[in-house]
């Protein structure tokens, strides 16, 4: 397709391009790794070396595998008829998506289209704010946001974000976001909760945020937004008892319950919806990668009719409506990859198998935990997993960061990709994470988790 030489890639990109998450300094002396080519679950570098990527493109984004032609194929047709129109007018792509996504959120009804999960994000906050000056003047427009929890990379989407060290060097921030504690049952003794476990830690962790509401005074809180199991913050799934009562919360004090499912959302865990794990019944879910698998960009923030209806109740009202725009919400690549990249996760059953699959995984990090002291704790739903190391399973001390690197790039070395949080706060950089796409096979499930046993061993013997 190109006819530079991948020599000359390289240096290009080594001479050009400022790369996302990466100490640049630290980066001079290697080549970056550019990835060329990818079908089903594998991806090949510039060198021919070719990869199992049980990430998804780095961040649990590919969730259909790549090199999909069907999807390709949409796209391109839908380019050539009509590549963008924004505002009032509708489009076909973006009319058919929504339907049938609808279909699969008993409960839920309007479909907002960004092109990012922090806009999507960024949007959600902007309806809690305008309903609040729409009902009480002004007043119930703080939103909560948990501990560990990440919503996006704007000064907005980290003021609501739990993860200190990605928002320390951007402040002021904005006003009106309040952190809640997170729900790790591993660490609640961290908490102050001894050694509550399961449904018991589950609800600690909820009336925690009843109590936050009651501080704050329930009169000024507009919503809360949470992941349904925290990404990047370190894999977490919160035990039974949590989730219910998040809910009976939220109703209790009028609280719009915003689900976060940039990550989960369209299959990961096994379920449409990483919600509807756990019976939730959501005002507004927002969510992006998995939406197009990465073959287009496309964000979706997903409301209620009840939401929507707040802002259409009166008509003579110049500011009566949701006063928003998203350029590249116009372009109907990202509808048209999303509507086939459903049709293929319901045609091939990929929910199905990522239900047998996850379970498979979990086996095997079971057994290597069995296997490996430094193992602290293995956490996952359905193809997204993680595994969190400590140097002592008393003390659960974490690794260090350089550590978990190493296995990494040990893994990589023989050929299997996988991640780690990307945390640069001490003791929050030991969770490797594992989300390979969701038409992963028995046999590369025992070859991720070889390539992990290995190089466990390597690193800590
Ligand atoms: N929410 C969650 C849970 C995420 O993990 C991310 C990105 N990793 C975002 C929001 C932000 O999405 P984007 O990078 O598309 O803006």
């Amino acid at each position: 397709m190109y006819d530079n030489d991948l020599s000359d890639i390289v240096a290009a990109d080594k001479r050009h391009v400022w790369h996302h998450l990466v100490q640049h300094k630290a980066f001079e002396s290697s080549d970056p790794r550019v990835i060329v080519e990818g079908k089903g679950i594998h991806v090949w570098d510039a060198t021919g070396k070719r990869y199992l990527d049980a990430v998804s493109g780095a961040v649990w984004t590919v969730n259909v595998g790549y090199g999909r032609e069907s999807i390709a194929d949409a796209v391109r047709d839908q380019l050539v008829k009509l590549n963008y129109f924004a505002g009032a007018a509708g489009n076909i792509p973006g009319a058919l998506f929504a339907e049938k996504l609808i279909e699969k959120m008993p409960g839920m009804s309007r479909v907002y289209y960004n092109n990012s999960g922090s806009e999507a994000n960024e949007k959600a906050f902007k309806m809690v704010r305008q309903i609040a000056h729409k009902k009480s003047g002004g007043k119930k427009h703080k939103i909560l946001f948990r501990d560990r929890d990440y919503h996006g990379t704007t000064i907005t989407c980290l003021s609501a974000g739990g993860q200190p060290e990605r928002s320390a060097q951007y402040g002021p921030y904005t006003p009106g976001f309040v952190e809640v504690p997170h729900c790790l049952e591993y660490r609640a003794a961290d908490q102050g909760w001894g050694d509550l476990s399961g449904a018991e830690y589950g609800r600690r962790a909820a009336d925690a945020i009843e109590e936050v509401i009651l501080r704050e005074g329930p009169d000024t809180v507009g919503a809360l937004c949470l992941e349904p199991v925290t990404a990047g913050g370190g894999v977490i799934t919160p035990p039974e008892g949590y989730w219910p009562r998040v809910q009976e919360i939220c109703k209790k004090y009028d609280i719009l319950l915003h689900i976060d499912e940039v990550v989960c959302g369209l299959g990961r865990t096994g379920t449409w919806f990483g919600y509807q794990n756990y019976g939730i019944e959501p005002d507004m879910v927002t969510m992006a990668k998995g939406v197009a698998s990465g073959y287009a960009a496309i964000a979706c923030l997903v409301t209620t009719e009840e939401v929507f209806d707040m802002f259409k109740d009166d008509a003579s009202d110049p500011m009566g409506y949701f006063r928003d725009i998203s350029t590249f919400g116009g372009c109907t690549a990202g509808p048209a990859a999303a509507l086939e990249n459903m049709r293929i996760i319901e045609e091939e059953g990929l929910l199905e198998n990522t239900l047998a699959m996850g379970a498979r995984l979990m086996e095997r990090l079971e057994e290597i935990k069995a296997r490996h002291e430094v193992v602290g704790d293995v956490r996952g739903k359905g193809l997204f997993c993680g595994l969190e190391l400590v140097t002592d399973r008393e003390t659960r001390a974490a690794v260090a960061e350089n550590d978990a690197q190493a296995v990494v790039a040990d893994c990589a070395a023989q050929g299997v990709m996988i991640g780690v949080t990307n945390r640069s706060l001490p003791g929050l950089n030991n969770t490797l994470c594992l989300s390979p796409a969701l038409i992963v096979t028995a046999g590369q499930i025992d070859e991720i988790a070889a390539a992990i046993d290995a190089a466990l061993t390597k690193v800590f013997g």
